[in-house]
């Protein structure tokens, strides 16, 4: 087994062989038999450890799932490639859709956190939502803001791998286990899950909680049960500008120790949320702007450094004011709806990327959000067809015929935990709330 590479607080670091549980004696099984199985079997191969909980994956999702669970359980937790590798919406490879790499797209985000709709898909409490919250970031009364419109972005955002290395050291040595493998597939059998692993190990455990992401999960579980489980399509936010307005006021912007709290405007019926931007320079002229941000997609960390290089000071005045609230007051501001667009990606079956958007959904979203404007006075934008994706992917699996399979009811015993079962994910940022989901599934079964 080689030693796992976290990422803590900016520096690479090896955790030592320390951190991986030794096998449990008397739990080596013979490994089941998987008549169609697609990976050959060898007639040596034997349980390598048996575990109370496997889990695939190490983003956000996979991340909530392994607080919520007791720490005297042994956790086995399969992270994903040594190198990883993102995969794009597109073959211009500007905006990440899947991460294969330990910590998933939860190294990335931007770790922006709603406050107004916090229990959205059920399955977890408002107290769970703010115990959560108040783990990474105690400084902000959670309790005195829940509920109102607002969107919290941290100085820090949740990264996963800072987390993991500090339950690796924190947990009893043979009670986490963390590996950079892939899992390669699955088996339900005896009462006990059985997973084979990107190193033709078998391991097993009482339960097994999936958060391969969106667009991994659905593949993992067809070549696991044979069964046609992915959807052709797949939903997500799609962020659009509506128009530019010299609106009423600043957007009052508040801080505090861990971070800021921009305003939120949702739509009455809760589809759609809406934000103001000052703009400024080239942003001042309607559609300058959103050419230029759909091409550059949804900035990573070192969205700075590369808004320095284009040279786009409207670009760069937004992104201020999007990470560190600077200079809300303009004379102009932009107009940009976040809205869910169901189906708006069809897959191709195998290798999903890159995704195939659906235009007209993405113009009749824009056109149908532009009779709900909650600002009067918007010069309309004459660019419905530009959009950013909003890296929000979800309900990539049939979730009818996955619980016909037995996963993911109460009780199963193989969960799935990212966002590939949610339907609807509501019209803000969901990941945030699909960490709590996981957290508290994992939760009920202490
Ligand atoms: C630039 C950017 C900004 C964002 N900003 C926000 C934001 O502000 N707010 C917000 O709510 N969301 C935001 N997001 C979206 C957010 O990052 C994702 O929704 C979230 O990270 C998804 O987490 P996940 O754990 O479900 O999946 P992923 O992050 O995709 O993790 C999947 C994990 O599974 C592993 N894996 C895949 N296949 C296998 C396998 N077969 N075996 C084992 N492991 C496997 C991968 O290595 C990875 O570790 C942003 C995304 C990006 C890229």
């Amino acid at each position: 087994m080689q030693g796992l590479r976290l990422k803590v607080s900016g520096s690479i670091r090896t955790q030592s062989c320390s951190l991986f549980s030794r096998p449990q004696p008397g739990c080596e099984h013979p490994i089941p038999e998987m008549p169609d199985s697609p990976t050959p079997q060898r007639p040596t191969d034997t349980v390598a450890t048996h575990y109370d909980d496997i889990i695939v994956g190490s983003g956000l999702s996979a991340t909530g799932a392994l607080l919520g669970l007791d720490p005297g359980k042994r956790v086995l937790m399969l992270a994903g490639e040594p190198v990883g590798r993102y995969h794009y919406y597109n073959d211009s490879n500007t905006v990440p859709c899947a991460s294969t790499a330990c910590g998933g797209l939860g190294n990335d985000w931007h770790g922006v956190i709603p406050l107004a709709t916090a229990a959205t898909f059920g399955g977890y409490s408002r107290a769970q939502y703010a115990a959560l919250f108040r783990r990474f970031y105690p400084r902000v009364d959670i309790d005195a803001l829940m509920g109102e419109s607002l969107l919290f972005v941290p100085w820090k955002p949740i990264r996963p791998l800072s987390v993991l290395a500090e339950q690796a050291l924190s947990r009893d040595r043979d009670h986490l286990r963390i590996e950079h493998q892939q899992a390669e597939r699955f088996e339900a059998r005896h009462g006990k899950v059985f997973v084979w692993t990107s190193r033709q190990e078998c391991v097993s455990a009482q339960r097994l909680w999936l958060g391969a992401g969106p667009l991994h999960t659905p593949r993992l579980l067809e070549r696991s049960l044979q069964t046609p489980l992915a959807r052709a399509s797949v939903s997500d936010h799609v962020l659009c500008y509506m128009g530019l307005t010299r609106s009423p006021e600043a957007p009052k912007v508040r801080r505090s120790a861990d971070g800021l709290l921009f305003p939120a405007t949702y739509h009455p019926d809760g589809t759609a949320l809406f934000t103001l931007r000052p703009a400024r320079f080239n942003f001042t002229q309607l559609d300058a702007g959103i050419a230029q941000r759909a091409a550059f997609g949804m900035p990573t960390g070192r969205a700075i450094a590369k808004l320095l290089r284009r040279l786009s000071p409207g670009l760069l005045a937004e992104a201020l004011y999007n990470r560190f609230g600077l200079f809300p007051a303009a004379t102009h501001y932009s107009v940009y709806s976040q809205s869910r667009v169901a189906d708006v990606y069809t897959l191709a079956p195998g290798a999903p990327y890159p995704l195939q958007p659906e235009t007209r959904k993405i113009i009749e979203n824009h056109q149908a959000l532009d009779a709900t404007i909650p600002w009067p006075g918007v010069a309309r934008s004459a660019k419905p067809e530009l959009y950013i994706p909003g890296i929000h992917l979800h309900h990539s699996v049939d979730t009818h015929a996955l619980e016909q399979c037995g996963i993911n009811t109460d009780q199963a015993p193989i969960q799935v935990i990212d966002a590939s079962v949610v339907q609807d994910i509501g019209p803000d940022h969901h990941s945030f709330k699909i960490m709590t989901r996981a957290y508290a599934k994992a939760c009920l079964t202490n």
